[in-house]
Formats: structure tokens, sequence, C-alpha cells
């Protein structure tokens, strides 16, 4: 699909021809990956950062913010949950924190890939060379790092590089290939200064980087951060302004889909924020075949709080709304996956 058409999709709002879109995500999600909707088990394991991202609510300059880094017994504790929820897959998110040693996570990883059938997904942010290479060498299988936004001067203002670095974020994923992780990246939807034509391209540049895992979600303001109060240094891009929306998420999986086929695709947790269970089931029938409930345990969820008012995806092998994601997946006639859910690649 060519840049002209992304971005008269992404201008569309005609229902009628909006449900063109949808129907052709769902078909070719349907005869690339099929049904099975995969869940990957969250785990949010610390919320300390060194980074001072202007919309994320965990920025080193929250000081607000209790912070918390799990221990390898609670870890472990959660990851065996993931293992008897039947999911495939745990992702081991954190904040930038480097108090994560990485050779204690290395560990980590290690016992979770010889103890468990888990495939272990990786989300530690922007960590040097040397420390992907380690998770990979101790069995981490993908890693997920969203490069936020494509355009280079939106980039700069909404994620400040540390004194001198200068690598963007989309500049580590084809490093995270060559490691050989399954990689995966995406973008917020609706950041002040993202027009419709830096998300166009934002679309374009996950087809170019053939990326593995594509989630994207809606931007949502944050009071403790600069972009969630008056001194935003950005300025809304105008009639070009692209809205943080329900159905402007969607169009981004659906269009995501079209152009990277194979790609797992979650109906992420900030589309579930915006727009409650339903949100989930929306994307689903519209490109996306991956839920990611979250498994970390509810005092510190309540802390890794990206943004306010998080949505807990829970299941029935986690804590709260019992078998919620299982039922969804049903009444929507999907089924849920086995195994680790890994990228497919066609004939
Ligand atoms: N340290 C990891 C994980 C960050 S949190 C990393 O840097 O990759 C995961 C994602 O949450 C981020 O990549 C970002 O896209 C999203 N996020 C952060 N703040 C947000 C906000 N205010 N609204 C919506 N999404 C947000």
């Amino acid at each position: 699909m060519r840049y002209e058409k992304i971005l008269s999709w992404l201008r569309e709002d005609d229902p009628v021809r909006l449900k063109r879109l949808w129907d052709r995500a769902d078909e070719v999600r349907r005869e690339t990956v099929g049904d099975a909707v995969h869940l990957r088990g969250l785990l949010e394991i610390s919320n300390h950062c060194c980074r001072m991202c202007t919309y994320c609510g965990l920025r080193a300059g929250n000081l607000t913010l209790d912070r918390y880094r799990m221990d390898e017994n609670e870890i472990m504790a959660c990851v065996f949950q993931a293992v008897a929820a039947g999911y495939g897959t745990v992702v081991v998110q954190a904040a930038e924190d480097y108090g994560i040693e990485s050779r204690w996570l290395a560990g980590i990883v290690r016992r979770i890939r010889s103890e468990t059938p888990l495939a272990v997904t990786l989300s530690m942010g922007e960590r040097p060379g040397k420390d992907l290479a380690r998770w990979r060498k101790a069995g981490a299988d993908r890693y997920l790092l969203r490069f936020e936004t494509s355009d280079p001067a939106l980039y700069r203002r909404i994620h400040p590089a540390k004194p001198g670095e200068a690598l963007h974020r989309k500049d580590i994923l084809p490093i995270l290939k060559q490691l050989g992780y399954e990689t995966g990246s995406g973008v917020m939807i609706g950041v002040p200064g993202q027009d419709y034509g830096s998300l166009a391209r934002d679309i374009l540049l996950f087809r170019h980087l053939d990326l593995d895992m594509v989630g994207v979600g809606p931007f949502i303001p944050h009071p403790a951060t600069p972009m969630g109060q008056d001194r935003s240094p950005m300025k809304p891009a105008g009639k070009n302004q692209v809205p943080a929306t329900e159905v402007m998420t969607c169009k981004v999986i659906a269009l995501t889909r079209l152009v990277c086929p194979e790609a797992n695709i979650p109906a992420t947790t900030a589309l579930a924020t915006i727009s409650a269970a339903d949100g989930i089931k929306k994307g689903l029938t519209r490109g996306a075949n991956v839920v990611m409930p979250n498994l970390t345990p509810p005092t510190y969820q309540r802390l890794y709080a990206v943004y306010p008012g998080k949505a807990c995806i829970s299941d029935n092998g986690a804590h709260t709304e019992a078998d919620g994601v299982h039922r969804w997946i049903s009444e929507i006639g999907r089924s849920v996956g086995s195994g680790q859910g890994g990228r497919r690649h066609g004939p």
C-alpha cells in the first residue's frame, strides 16, 4: 500500500467505507495468522526509570511516584501463574532501570526457559548492545521497543536523549534483529504534534523494518508529565493533528495488518483503557491477533502508571475479572492460541 492510500484511510470518516477497511484487515488476519488469539502474560517488573520522556508517568522527574522492583522469587511466582493459565509467552517489561543488572536478568531468563515451556519477550528500553546480546544468549526470544514516532523532530521533543546518546530507537531495531530476536515495535497515536503524514510514514516504517510484532495505542495524557500539563513542549498540529481515539487506533491496527500481514499485532491495554472491554474486541476484529493479560501483582501494577486509569486486563489465570479475556475471545467466535505463537513466515 502506498503512502497516499494510507493517508486517505487515516483521514477517512465514513463508517460505511471504514467497514470495508475493518473487513479487509480481518480477512487478511484470518488468512495469514489464523483465528487463534495468542495470550501473552505481561509482567511489569520495575518502575524505576532513568529517562525523562515527556509523555510517560514513569519518567525520572515524577517524584510523586513510589518506585518498586520485583525480586526473583516474585517474578518466578508470576511466571508459574502464566504457565498455569496456559499462556505460551511471558512478556517481562520494565521502565529503563539500570538497577536491573544485565547478569541478574540473564539468570531469570535462563530459569524461565529451563523451568517452563514459555517463550520470553523482553521490553527493557534502550539497553546497550552487550546487555541485549547477553539476554539473547540466555534464551530470550523476543524484544519489544516502540520507536514511538518516526518524525525526528517530534521524537526528540517527546523523548529527550541522554548525554552523548546518538541512536534513535528505530536504529536499535535492526540490532535486535541481527541478534536473532523476534522484534516488535510500535507507536503512540495522537501525541500532540503528530500529523497524519507522520503517522502514515510510521506505518510504512513498520513494513520497511519487517517487524515481527507491532503494538500501537492511543496517547493518554498523564498529569505528572509535561505533556499532561500546560507546559507541554508540543503544539498540536492544527487540522492535521491525529486524534487519540479508539477509531484512529483501529485504523492503524487495520492498516498495519495490511502492510505487515504476518505480524503479531496486540489489541493493547491503552486501547482497552479508552474504550473498556469493547476496545479489545474491536482491535481483535480489525486486524489484531494477540492480547496481553497483566500478571503483575496488583500493588505493583498500580504503580506501573505510564498513563492514568490503566485498564486491568486480567484473565482467569490471574486475579480479578474471572475469565474476561477468554469470554471476549469466544464472543467474537475465535479461539485461544496454543504454543508460543511466534511469528509465522508465509510461503
Ligand atoms: N521501558 C520500556 C517500556 C515502556 S512502557 C520501553 O521503553 O520500551 C511501554 C509503552 O507505553 C511505551 O513504549 C509507550 O509507547 C507507552 N506509553 C508511555 N506513556 C504513555 C502515555 N502517556 N499514553 C499512552 N502510551 C504511553
